[in-house]
């Protein structure tokens, strides 16, 4: 793991006062691994297709120490109280059978999870208290999830010495998240968070999982990432996102194909003869959002972050029109933005709420915030969070 990893003070701090409290003791290490936003490519990484997302300066501490038995326990700032289980029992909880609830506190179910499928790699731990303390916004698309998973997944591969690399811990994440807390999402937010670096964008092919960090150079063009928070929850576990997969999963069968990565947009004629409207409205948001992230590499490589505009507002259309993702918030946040100069803007992360992102002259933030929060107040939205993002490092010890 990489040294630095730049977590605000504070929330080492907390991190490390949950686990005093916990234990009475110091940590033996600070672990920690960062949000994400996805630039573009949505619902695409399920489908083998591609994404683009980088790592942003928000992240998960985890502050653990070693105990003197086989249990392991895990504390969160965000929770009441701690959840502590024996190594050996990890094995009866996990996997969570589908459809029903994790048998730990759903938080719980994160971290416990991730220590699970490492003993499942073949990780032989002892025992532990993790403290985790974080300043990724919860819920608001920006993969807290992903964060906490990096950050256990961080600490417990080095302590236990169990040598994974960052995308098999990648990995570890994502069979927590679909396995134990029995969330079915891809492999995107814990590739971003496990492999983000400064300055760039991930470019990740699902299917291969190859990753090519694309410099994004937004400072440097004198640009800004906004990152629009609604604050309108959104769930993994519900309703629309597994609705949306079964639709691709339809879709890439009627076309004959293993998933929706093997259609091109020239094949998309012959799906809307063989398949009903909805069914072929999600397709093409696939097949069309993968030749959208393969222009965008193509294009910040070639012409820079100023020249993908475009592309973000034809993302957010896709969403919007085609896969029905967006929100009324989404809409608001993305049409104001790009009415008050944006050069291009879109709703990131699985939809139904969550936050939109808005690409923008760096010297624009207070001008176009302004006209986001006036937006939504004249529509009756509650007030947005809104703040700007740069690409960050991955994965990494603190301390
Ligand atoms: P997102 O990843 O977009 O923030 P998810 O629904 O995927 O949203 O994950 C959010 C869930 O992850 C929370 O409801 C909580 O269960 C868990 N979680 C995230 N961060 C923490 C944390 N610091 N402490 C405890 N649980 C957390
Ligand atoms: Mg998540």
């Amino acid at each position: 793991m990489s040294a630095a990893a730049n977590t605000a003070p504070e929330t080492i701090l907390r991190a490390t006062s949950l686990l005093a409290d916990l234990t009475g003791s110091a940590p033996e290490g600070i672990w920690s691994a960062p949000g994400r936003v996805n630039l573009i490519g949505e619902h695409t990484d399920y489908n083998d297709g591609f994404v683009l997302p980088f790592a942003i300066p928000h992240r998960t501490a985890a502050a653990v120490a070693r105990r003197d038995d086989d249990r392991i326990r895990v504390a969160s700032t965000f929770a009441d109280e701690p959840v502590e289980v024996a190594l050996d029992e990890l094995g009866t909880l996990f996997p969570t059978p589908t459809g029903s609830s994790p048998r730990v506190p759903e938080w719980a179910a994160y971290p416990l999870g991730v220590a699970w499928a490492l003993r499942e790699a073949g990780a032989d731990g002892f025992g532990v208290d993790i403290a985790l303390a974080s300043d990724v916004p919860v819920g608001a698309g920006l993969s807290s999830s992903a964060a906490i998973e990096g950050a256990t997944a961080s600490a417990l591969n080095e302590l236990w010495d169990a040598g994974l690399d960052r995308t098999a811990l990648a990995r570890i994440g994502r069979r927590a998240e679909n396995e134990a807390v029995g969330a079915p999402t891809g492999i995107m937010d814990q590739m971003a968070s496990m492999l983000g670096e400064p300055d760039a964008a991930i470019f990740l092919d699902c299917r291969s999982l190859d990753a090519v960090p694309v410099p994004v150079g937004v400072v440097d063009a004198g640009l800004a990432i906004l990152v629009i928070d609604t604050r309108v929850s959104h769930s993994h576990a519900t309703g629309g996102y597994r609705e949306r997969r079964a639709s691709c999963e339809r879709g890439a069968e009627l076309m004959g194909v293993p998933s929706l990565r093997d259609v091109s947009v020239d094949d998309l004629p012959r799906a809307a003869e063989i398949m009903d409207d909805v069914t072929f409205r999600r397709v093409r948001h696939i097949v069309t959002e993968n030749q959208r992230v393969l222009d965008t590499v193509r294009t910040l490589r070639e012409r820079g972050a100023r020249a993908i505009g475009d592309l973000l507002v034809a993302s957010h259309a896709s969403m919007r029109d085609d896969f029905e993702i967006s929100v009324p918030e989404l809409d608001t946040a993305v049409e104001s933005a790009l009415a008050a100069g944006a050069i291009g803007a879109r709703m990131t992360g699985g939809g139904f709420g969550g936050a939109a992102i808005a690409l923008i002259e760096a010297d624009a933030e207070a001008r176009v915030s302004d006209a986001v929060r006036a937006a939504f107040a004249a529509s009756g939205f509650a007030e947005p969070t809104v703040f700007t993002v740069v690409p960050s490092a991955g994965a990494g010890r603190d301390a």
